[in-house]
């Protein structure tokens, strides 16, 4: 099922195929009305993105992914985030530093490996936006070392596997604080990727969360089976987390991945849920 709105898309900024301008122009072509770009480790695309949203007549919302420091892959999405605000711009510099220093090791492990690119090639892929393993996937699927994108991860660059390389990460407290610092509102990306073992995990991870300043949950994404989504979405209830829905859209990087597609019943009332968002930070201001 396809909706009108998506809270998960990725730009040329990092891992996605087209410039935010270009993922607004889609979404308005394809009647995705309210989508927010979520770009890893940078806020590079948000101005493009939020001005281009005005032209098209849609409401586009700048926000961040960050990858969190923890055993699986913990994600934090922050929404409305003050791209100008000293804490955020250090937090992110610190991460992208992480990514520059991590990126030619995983070269040289690849090299090591049989597979002959270089960080020039990667670095041209991803067009001056932050470097991440897709691109290492591109020049490989490019150059036939692998048949495609999942390959170049299950056989190489995936946790475990013989040229993964791990980078500095930020703390899920700093993570959150930075966010709220610039204004914008955490909420823990696609949480099926924590793959915890059982209810009873996930609901200490959403407590803990909670408690840190965390108010919302992408309870739909397309990393969900439709029972995971339902799963997540009496969880938020619980924990008194929102519940926001996200492709992960990154164009070409992941054609498999559509805009606003993100499983079937999907119980989100996107204008109260922008409500919710805005009445979130107009009360904080009033701290
Ligand atoms: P990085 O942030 O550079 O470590 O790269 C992480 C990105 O790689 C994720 O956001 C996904 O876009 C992609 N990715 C991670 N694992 C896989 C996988 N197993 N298959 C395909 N893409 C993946
Ligand atoms: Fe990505
Ligand atoms: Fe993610
Ligand atoms: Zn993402």
């Amino acid at each position: 099922m396809k909706n009108s709105f998506d809270f998960h898309v990725h730009s040329t900024a990092s891992d996605g195929s087209l410039s935010p301008s270009d993922v607004v122009r889609k979404a308005a072509a394809d009647q995705v009305t309210v989508v927010a770009l979520t770009d890893h480790d940078t806020t590079e695309g948000v101005k493009e993105f939020v001005e281009a949203g005005k032209e098209c007549g849609i409401t586009a919302i700048g926000g961040v992914e960050i990858s969190i420091d923890y055993p699986g892959t913990m994600h934090m999405c922050g929404y409305f985030v003050d791209v100008d605000n000293d804490e955020l711009r250090s937090g992110l510099q610190f991460v992208q530093e992480a990514r520059l220093n991590r990126n030619p090791m995983i070269v040289e492990k690849l090299n090591a490996a049989g597979v002959d690119i270089t960080m020039e090639e990667i670095v041209k892929v991803a067009g001056g936006g932050q470097v991440g393993r897709p691109h290492f996937a591109e020049v490989m699927v490019r150059k036939g070392f692998v048949s495609n994108t999942k390959e170049a991860f299950t056989k190489y660059m995936a946790k475990g596997k013989p040229c993964y390389v791990d980078k500095k990460r930020l703390g899920l407290k700093e993570a959150v604080a930075m966010i709220r610092s610039a204004g914008g509102i955490a909420v823990l990306a696609h949480p099926g990727e924590l793959r915890l073992n059982g209810q009873g995990e996930y609901e200490e991870i959403f407590k803990r969360i909670k408690d840190e300043g965390v108010e919302g949950l992408e309870s739909y994404s397309s990393h969900h089976t439709d029972e995971q989504n339902a799963q997540f979405r009496e969880l938020a209830d619980k924990f008194d987390l929102f519940s926001t829905a996200g492709s992960d859209f990154h164009g070409d990087t992941k054609p498999h991945v559509q805009l606003g597609v993100f499983g079937e019943q999907v119980e989100v009332d996107v204008s109260s849920l922008i409500e919710t968002m805005n009445w979130i930070r107009t009360e904080r201001c009033k701290l």
